[in-house]
């Protein structure tokens, strides 16, 4: 993916994005399960503390499992898309049982039961990330709102509001950020584009300010905003 320089402030670097604890490791932003392979170059990537690294996985783990079960209507690892879930699946009994049990026919078609305080630590976790990235300042506060659904639930307006890119940016962002780069890279037109592309009809997302739009796997819309 397309990828600039960051000349941001330093001193925001040294510490997690999700808690201010120690960097001790790197984190993919998003994580490789929301992606397959080959995986793009430059992937965006945010200082950790090797805990909140481990911590958030078996949620990203589960979500990106979920997604591909909806999509194929099935748990079975033969009718999901993707390889890699394919395999997860024949490898853990107990999350394949755990998506089996969240399925449920009603009339003719499918339900399924979505563990939301998982997805939602997911979708926080995903924008800390990506403001944090986007904007060089990290947002270890709790968020102002958040909000996740799929995108064919959405009414036509929502989605418009959803997809809609301003004219100018709302916040400009802090000289030397990323986005601030971007800017001089391409012009107007990156706010005109707007979201960033990670991996087609696996993840987009946009940051604007403090706020963090993502699409994963074409389907799960979802929306966190600082104030
Ligand atoms: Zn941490």
């Amino acid at each position: 993916m397309r990828q600039v320089t960051d000349f941001s402030d330093e001193r925001n670097k040294g510490w997690c994005v999700h808690c201010g604890g120690p960097y001790e490791t790197d984190d993919h932003m998003p994580s490789k399960v929301f992606l397959d392979r080959p995986f793009p170059e430059n992937l965006p990537v945010t200082p950790a503390c090797a805990s909140c690294n481990e911590g958030f996985s078996r949620d990203e783990e589960y979500l990106a499992c979920l997604l591909e079960c909806i999509l194929a209507g099935s748990a079975h690892p033969d009718d999901v898309e993707r390889s890699a879930i394919a395999r997860k699946l024949r490898d853990q009994p107990g999350l394949r049982k755990r998506l089996e049990a969240a399925r449920r026919s009603e009339g003719d078609g499918v339900l399924w039961d979505v563990e939301v305080e998982r997805v939602n630590n997911v979708v926080v976790k995903l924008a800390r990330g990506h403001v944090a990235f986007e904007s060089g300042e990290p947002r270890l506060d709790e968020p102002a709102g958040r909000g996740f659904q799929p995108l064919l639930a959405m009414s036509p307006a929502v989605r418009r509001d959803f997809e809609h890119v301003p004219d100018l940016p709302q916040i400009w962002p802090e000289v030397g950020s990323r986005a601030m780069s971007r800017l001089f890279v391409t012009g107007v037109d990156v706010f005109d584009e707007g979201w960033q592309e990670v991996q087609s009809r696996r993840y987009r997302y946009r940051v604007d300010g403090a706020h963090v739009r993502m699409v994963i796997r074409d389907y799960l819309a979802a929306e966190v905003w600082w104030d």
